[in-house]
């Protein structure tokens, strides 16, 4: 497959990069996905500006802007075999001569992106969506969550505790008891008709889909959002749960820790959401 390296596009197995770059050696970087369908991007404007404000929320100056972003989308699309892909932006903080923790000057960021084949989209329909089981767990990560870093140790070991368990996701809680996300995905519940998830802050991951989800949901107006916090004996007490994610969308969840979410089976709810983000996704 082709990437795309500091400027320059070549096939993957000649992409190098130094074992003394900061984002090997400590974590130190922020990522992106963006979904990518028959060439076209989901949510490209937004997660450029999630990229942005983490680069600045860890000091990595870098110029580059949205449209040369997306025309390495476009290129890795074109370059790359597959209907569906999801095309992964990296930057780290550079390659330093020692390993020192504070941050060196005059280094340049790795600036890395690559193509992988993705299922295709979602669809609204109960017989051909996946379902999800999950896990759950207290939340161990750090407290900011919201920065989207390429540091996922956290991430991997309660996901791995999910696949442990047979499950496909684990969803967290605070310290509180209190819903904060899922090691990848962002976590909702549906009661009584009414969409609820948690508040953005520095404990979860700001979204995109979450982002376009409920912008869809307000401004269709049928299905009522509610951000707040979500405690866990609500959580066990929901009609439904979902997860989203930009190659899940809206995720159904039908078993926590082995037992069943509502009926067991997915919700209507579900279906009626599911079809508006299909419907809008495409406007972000
Ligand atoms: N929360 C975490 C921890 C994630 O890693 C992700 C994405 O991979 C999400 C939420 C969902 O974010 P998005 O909808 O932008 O893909």
């Amino acid at each position: 497959s082709t990437v795309y390296l500091n400027g320059e596009y070549m096939p993957m197995h000649e992409a190098k990069i130094s074992p003394m770059d900061r984002g090997f050696l400590f974590g130190d970087g922020i990522y992106e996905v963006v979904p990518c369908y028959s060439g076209g991007l989901v949510g490209f404007g937004p997660h450029m500006d999630r990229m942005n404000d983490g680069l600045k929320a860890i000091g990595i100056e870098l110029a580059m802007s949205h449209e040369e972003w997306k025309a390495i989308a476009l290129k890795l699309d074109g370059e790359n075999d597959g209907e569906n892909l999801g095309i992964y932006f990296h930057v780290s903080r550079g390659a330093d001569t020692k390993r020192a923790h504070s941050f060196p000057s005059g280094v340049k960021p790795t600036v890395f992106a690559f193509a992988f084949e993705i299922p295709p989209a979602p669809v609204a329909d109960k017989s051909k969506a996946n379902s999800y089981s999950v896990s759950t767990s207290t939340d161990l990560r750090w407290k900011r969550c919201n920065i989207k870093s390429t540091a996922l140790l956290g991430n991997v070991l309660h996901y791995q505790k999910g696949v442990d368990e047979g499950n496909q996701e684990c969803i967290l809680f605070d310290v509180d008891g209190f819903l904060t996300e899922g090691s990848s995905t962002n976590a909702y519940i549906v009661k009584d008709g009414v969409v609820i998830t948690a508040p953005l802050s520095n404990a979860l991951l700001p979204g995109i889909t979450r982002f376009m989800l409920l912008d869809i949901l307000r401004k269709d107006g049928r299905i009522k959002v509610e951000e707040r916090a979500v405690s866990r004996e609500e959580f066990d007490a929901a009609d439904e749960v979902w997860l989203t994610s930009s190659s899940k969308e809206v995720g159904p969840v039908v078993a926590i820790d082995g037992k069943p979410v509502g009926n067991g089976e997915i919700g209507d709810v579900w279906v009626v959401a599911q079809q508006l983000f299909s419907e809008g996704k495409f406007n972000y």
